[in-house]
């Protein structure tokens, strides 16, 4: 195996696999609350041509994997996916990202099966609020989730958008979970990627002002090494468990040491988050592509990566902005 380098000479190390892009959740900022037309299942990508897939990525180089979604629970038999994912040769790290609603009966296995980390999204500790955001009355048990997590010691990260008029009181109390319990807890810009389109003129609540508000109220905040492809500025306070990270998820300042790939639920290769897919593997596959043809197509895309978000952005087709939901994309 040598290892891989885009254009921008960037190792690429990582690929986010969206399993579905069904949801059971419909957060405001991703989803709209009705009218979503979801994939029909047929043109899913499938579990063998995952399988597949991943075992070609593999052997170019991708050692670490984020099943990701839509929600990665609501597809059917995930577990078995889980379990074949983690036994190809090359696939050292996998990870989750999920919504926690359906996750708490699986928790041990992916503990026995070696799961390197969860990112459970968390909006808010209100259980009022996390229905105002997320439309349905799913707290409990994610909750749930997160305390199973925290037993079976898996390393949890919670992300949370910070979101202009929504959440902003849920900032502090997201962070006084760091302190008896040894969780990240990430805020994230939010992004136009909510399924209408509309987003801000200017966003207010940037990486700089999530950092300015944390720091106002925890004066001893302080900043700890960023890991060599974090997407999040890491800090800690003293004498907390557990640490903070902001991703500046709109601002896009860490492109240059962007080492991801993404597969959407349907099969696109994306090399950016901000693109609209570069490359559909499933129809290559479904055309009878033998696998030197596929790892030619693909080197090929990861040599025409752009430098950042914003060239991704301009380059897409149509010139069409952002307005995809992320559940489609894989986030
Ligand atoms: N269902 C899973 C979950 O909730 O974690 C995985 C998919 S979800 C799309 C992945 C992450 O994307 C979540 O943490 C969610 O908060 C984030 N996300 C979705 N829409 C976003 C937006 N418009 N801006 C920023 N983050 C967003």
């Amino acid at each position: 195996m040598t290892a891989l380098y885009d254009n921008h000479n960037r190792p690429i190390t990582y690929l986010r696999l969206a399993v579905t892009d069904r949801c059971n959740l419909r957060c405001f900022y991703c989803m709209p609350e009705e009218g979503i037309r979801y994939i029909p299942k047929k043109e899913l990508i499938s579990f063998e041509e995952i399988e597949r897939l991943v075992t070609l990525l593999a052997s170019l180089g991708i050692s670490k994997v984020r099943l990701t979604g839509g929600e990665p629970f609501v597809r059917t038999d995930l577990m078995k996916l889980i379990r074949t994912i983690v036994n190809i040769d090359g696939i050292n790290d996998v990870h989750l990202t999920t919504n926690g609603v359906l996750t708490a009966p699986h928790v041990a296995e992916l503990k026995q099966l070696g799961i390197a980390s969860v990112n459970l999204s968390l909006d808010t500790l209100n259980k009022e609020r996390f229905h105002q955001i997320t439309r349905r009355d799913e707290f409990e048990p994610v909750m749930n989730t997160l305390n199973l997590l925290l037993k079976h010691e898996i390393p949890v990260k919670i992300n949370a958008v910070v979101m202009d008029g929504k959440n902003i009181d849920d900032i502090i109390p997201l962070i006084e979970l760091a302190k008896d319990h040894p969780v990240d807890i990430r805020f994230i810009e939010e992004m136009p990627f909510n399924g209408e389109g509309n987003h801000y003129p200017t966003l207010l609540w940037t990486h700089h002002k999530i950092k300015q508000y944390i720091q106002e109220h925890y004066p001893l905040l302080y900043k700890i090494q960023d890991g060599d492809f974090s997407t999040s500025y890491n800090y800690r306070i003293p004498n907390y468990a557990g640490s903070i990270g902001i991703i500046a998820a709109f601002s896009r300042t860490f492109c240059g040491t962007c080492n991801r790939i993404r597969v959407t639920a349907q099969g696109e290769l994306k090399t950016c988050l901000y693109d609209d897919g570069v490359l559909n593997l499933k129809e290559l596959m479904r055309s009878g592509k033998d696998d030197d043809a596929l790892l030619e197509s693909l080197l090929k895309a990861f040599k025409s990566r752009p430098k950042d978000g914003f060239e991704a952005e301009s380059k897409r087709k149509n010139h069409s902005s952002v307005s995809e939901s992320m559940s489609t994309i894989g986030g």
